[in-house]
């Protein structure tokens, strides 16, 4: 049986739910090992199943957060382009970083149970890796990789790793570079509440403020709702192995 995590662990402020990989990023232990067998399954067929991304912590969430809302990070719109930070109410800055970011302690990534993958046979030499819907998108660097991983989900072989950000529907842009392993991020998802997110934040132990903060509560709700609920059945094998 595995054990759920604590409030701490699941919004990102403790790091004793993990092990790290040999490639030094950090996952649940039964996370790594179901990874480890896709990434054998994946070197066979002739990709290098690699990770740009696993466990985040809640500082560096609020690091990502605080500087898109501040400026210091860029914040791109649907298309891509810039946004002009400066030209939006702090609504409308909430929601412009919230299409492509998490609220610190709402991140998939703090749970041990979510990555970002590329395919690193694919790479071309000096070529900086974004994470960019171009990359996945057909006839781009990953594609042949992620339909490969859409053949694997689609055949109930991915081991349990499946794309909570597979679509838009009008909350984070779709991400088909993140993986979740469902059978321990299931449990998560359902844990995360109002009650536990507002816990989190009023006890933030940082020495910087969480930016938009008034902004997020006076709306907590419909944000929850919109940009940290995934679509029911992202995962169309519940329970397997949980
Ligand atoms: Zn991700």
């Amino acid at each position: 049986m595995v054990r759920q995590l604590t409030p701490l662990q699941l919004t990102g402020r403790e790091d004793s739910h993990l092990v790290e990989l040999p490639c030094g990023n950090r996952l649940r232990a039964e996370a790594a090992r179901a990874f480890g067998r896709l990434q054998a399954e994946a070197a066979e067929a002739g990709f290098a199943l690699a990770i740009a991304s696993s466990f985040r912590s809640y500082e560096r969430q609020r690091s990502i957060w605080n500087g898109k809302a501040g400026g210091q990070r860029p914040v791109h719109d649907d298309a891509g382009r810039p946004v002009d930070m400066a030209t939006l109410s702090r609504g409308e800055q909430l929601r412009a970083i919230l299409r492509y970011s998490a609220i610190p302690g709402t991140s998939r990534h703090h749970w041990g149970t979510d990555l970002d993958v590329y395919d690193a046979a694919a790479l071309p030499a000096d070529y900086r890796l974004q994470l960019s819907p171009r990359e996945v998108a057909p006839g781009g660097l990953f594609d042949p990789l992620h339909r490969w991983l859409d053949e694997r989900m689609a055949a109930g072989a991915s081991h349990g790793f499946f794309r909570p950000y597979a679509r838009d529907t009008g909350g984070v842009a779709p991400e088909r570079w993140h993986l979740s392993f469902a059978p321990l991020a299931q449990a998560c998802e359902a844990r995360l509440s109002r009650e536990l997110l507002l816990s989190c934040w009023a006890c933030d132990p940082g020495e910087e403020p969480l930016a938009l903060l008034d902004e997020i509560q006076a709306d907590l709700p419909a944000i929850l709702a919109r940009y940290v609920a995934v679509a029911p059945g992202w995962c169309p094998a519940p329970g397997t192995g949980a």
